[in-house]
Formats: structure tokens, sequence, C-alpha cells
């Protein structure tokens, strides 16, 4: 059996990032991945300011033109209707992640985190320290950390379950060929579907149209989706390859993990309820996980690992809170004239909007901004979910 520090299943972004910081930190790291890489991952690939600082934090790597275009050209829309179209006041970053996986990947091995891609974790026993591959490999870890994205096997293990059925999100993508420019337009539709939107966003190759909400809102998400590529300028939809993914909208776990057992990104529900950003969350989530392995193996207390890691990712934990409270006012029908209104015109909304993309200003900043009156009217009733959604899970 071969051991180590910490063993990372799913190398995606959380994965790579916990790995990388975990040899930074001078740790023995195994990285496994279902997948061979480069592989396909569903996603807008829109890493904003804040994912370009956790990438530069972690990985030492920058949003360089080769892998990314840039573009400040943003349109707001509202149900195929353009609301306005302005110049945003950061360059937002567009890439595939076919190509920043696999690079931030062959970071870590490059780090010397040992890699075993291709394989699927069958057993683990965390008490013993051990998981089983399905090539009959054991290997042995001090902290186990599962960065397996939204379906979670290991959050599956710890739980039963990698997510809760009735809070998930759904979304759907198509890569429409059309090769674009840096400054090319990338456009928002903020009322395509309820609880949710859509994205246009421009790539060297294609245009990335999708769009995504709660899952068990069930609005035909399929259809909305065909509707969508049509108003933006698809003539066929049914020639176009859709595929569909879930995606955490807010829901992440309270508890992210057991004693030397710790998830992180998409396997702890790390994606902000308003934005559907998760690749900065996941990267800044896996670095704070390899942060706690290591104290916690330092101190000989491996089981600790889950505390200390709680205690570093609270900061992550309270913007998504404030992002599901705050969400009210972009998706709930009580507001709903104020925002498009606000979409249409209001400069002050939109630097809030890009501040926060940025990395610039938090949740908690936004809200100073926001209007008192609507503030009280969110905190009085609202609970961060679709009323609809909110009534049963009450019971
Ligand atoms: C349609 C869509 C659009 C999105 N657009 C954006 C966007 O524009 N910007 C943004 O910031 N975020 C976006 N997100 C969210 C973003 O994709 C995720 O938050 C991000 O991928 C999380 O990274 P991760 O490393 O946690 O998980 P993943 O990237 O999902 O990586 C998990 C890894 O685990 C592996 N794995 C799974 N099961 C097993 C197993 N049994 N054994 C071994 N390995 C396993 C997988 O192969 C995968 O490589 C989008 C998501 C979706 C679905």
């Amino acid at each position: 059996m071969r051991s180590y520090d910490v063993v990372v299943v799913g190398a995606g972004p959380a994965g790579s990032a916990v790995a990388r910081r975990a040899r930074a930190l001078g740790l023995t790291v195994a990285i496994l991945d279902k997948a061979v890489f480069p592989r396909h991952k569903l996603c807008g690939a829109l890493l904003s300011g804040r994912g370009q600082k956790a990438m530069k934090a972690v990985f030492g790597l920058e949003a360089d033109s080769e892998h990314f275009l840039y573009s400040k050209e943003v349109a707001f829309k509202w149900d195929g209707e353009k609301l306005a179209e302005f110049t945003a006041p950061y360059e937002l970053t567009y890439t595939y992640r076919i190509e920043l996986d696999h690079r931030l990947l062959n970071e870590a091995i490059a780090a010397g985190a040992e890699d075993f891609q291709g394989v699927r974790v069958t057993e683990i026993d965390e008490k013993a320290g051990r998981l089983t591959l399905d090539t009959g490999d054991v290997l042995g870890f001090g902290v186990l950390i599962g960065a397996d994205g939204a379906a979670s096997p290991v959050a599956r293990h710890l739980f039963g379950r990698a997510f809760d059925p009735d809070k998930i999100g759904f979304a759907f993508e198509a890569e429409v060929p059309d090769p674009c420019a840096d400054q090319a337009l990338m456009s928002i539709d903020f009322r395509i579907v309820d609880w949710g939107y859509g994205w246009n966003f421009p790539k060297k190759d294609t245009r990335t149209i999708g769009l995504g909400s709660i899952k068990s809102l069930d609005q035909d998400l399929m259809g909305k989706m065909k509707r969508y590529l049509e108003l933006e300028g698809v003539a066929d939809p049914d020639a176009v390859k859709i595929k569909g993914a879930h995606i955490p909208l807010g829901d992440y776990t309270k508890v992210p993990g057991r004693g030397n057992v710790l998830l992180a990104g998409d396997a702890a529900g790390l994606v902000d309820g308003i934005t559907g950003e998760g690749l900065a969350y996941a990267m800044e989530s896996g670095a704070e996980a390899a942060e706690a392995a290591a104290a916690a193996l330092k101190a000989g207390k491996p089981a600790n690992a889950l505390g200390l890691y709680q205690k570093r990712i609270k900061y992550i934990h309270a913007e998504l809170d404030k992002a599901n409270k705050l969400r009210h006012f972009e998706y709930s029908k009580t507001f709903s004239g104020m925002f498009k209104e606000k979409l249409a015109s209001s400069t002050t909304m939109r630097q809030s909007f890009f501040d926060l993309l940025a990395g610039e200003k938090t949740y908690a900043d936004i809200e100073k901004r926001m209007s008192k009156q609507v503030l009280a009217t969110i905190g009085g009733k609202m609970t961060g979910w679709p009323s609809r959604l909110a009534e049963k899970l009450r019971g």
C-alpha cells in the first residue's frame, strides 16, 4: 500500500488547488480522477477577477491572452429584450475548461503530486485511513479530500447523498461555432428562466450559450434553452449539441466533511447562487482544505482537519449566505419591476455586479449600497429560496 499525507479525489480546479497547495506546504500528495485529462467539463468558463486572483495565488498562473479571451463589452437582457449595452469597469476573461483544468492539473503534478488518472474509488475506510481503487490499488491517507464535483462520491460516502434534490441547480449549455475576438460582446439574460439566468459568452472558437436554474422548479429548462438559442441567433437549435449538468446554486454543505475527510469546491456546494460562479470558490476552498490538512497533520491530529477547515472557509460560507439572501432582489416577483429598471439604467448596480466579479467587493459591501426598504422586505419574510420551494421545505 502506498501512503500519502493527502489523497485528493477529483482533479478539477478544486482538486488541483488542494494538490498544488499541499505540495507547497511540503505534504506528500496523490491526486486521482476518473477521467484522463484533457477532459471536457460543462462550464461557461468565465474566470472572474476573483478567480484570476485565486489562480495566481495557488498556481502562480495569470489569465494570459494565449489561453483567455478578454472583453469588457456587456449586454443585459430581459427575456430576449436588450435593456442595456455598456463597457464594464473590468476585463472579463473567458476560456475552455478542457484547457484550463489540464493546465492546473499539470501544475500540481509538476509540483510533485502523484497522478492517478482514469481510476475510480471503490471503497473508503476513513478510520483505517485508506481507500481502494478499481485497479485494485490501495492508497493510505492522513487526510482525504473530496474535490469530485457536484455529484461527489466522497460526499455520498459521508452523507448518503451529494446534494439536496430540491435545492440543486441544473444548467444546459451549447458550444456554437462562431470564433470571437477580444472585446466581443457577452450577454446575460436575467429573465429567460425563473430563478436563474442565461449567458452568451464569447470564446476564441465558439460562443458558449447556456442557462441554469433551480432544478425542482420544473419549468421545462430544455424548452427554454432551445428558445434562448433562437433568441441568441441560432437558426436551428435542434442542430446544436446541448449538454446538461448539475450546478450547486446556493445550497452548500454546512459541515463539509467528517474528521479527516473534507469536501472542497462543487463537492461542498460552493457556487454563488447569484452569479453561478464556482471556479474562484473551487480554488480558494481547495487551498484552504490543504492548509487545514497540513495543520492537522503537523499537530498529529488528522481528525481535527474538519474543524480547522470550517474556520478557514467561514468567509466563503458568509458570502454564499448573503448571495442567497440578496438574490431575492434579482429573482423574486416582488422586485421584478424595480430590478428590470435598475438593470436598464443603474450605473451603481452595474458597478456593484462587476466589483463583485472582480473580487474587489464582497456581498457585505454590496448590501451596504442597497436600499433599506428592499433589505427590510428581504429580511422580513424571504428564505433565500423561491416561495414555492420555501413552502415545501417548511414541510
Ligand atoms: C453549465 C455550467 C456553467 C458554469 N459556468 C461557470 C462560469 O462561467 N464561471 C464559473 O466560475 N463557474 C461556472 N460554473 C461552475 C463551475 O463549473 C464549478 O463550480 C467548478 O467546475 C467546480 O470545480 P470542482 O473542481 O469543484 O469540480 P469539477 O470541475 O466538477 O471537477 C470534479 C472532478 O472530479 C472528477 N470525479 C467525479 N467523480 C469521480 C470519481 N468517482 N472518481 C474520481 N474522480 C471523479 C471529475 O471527473 C472531475 O474532473 C458552471 C457550471 C455549469 C454546470
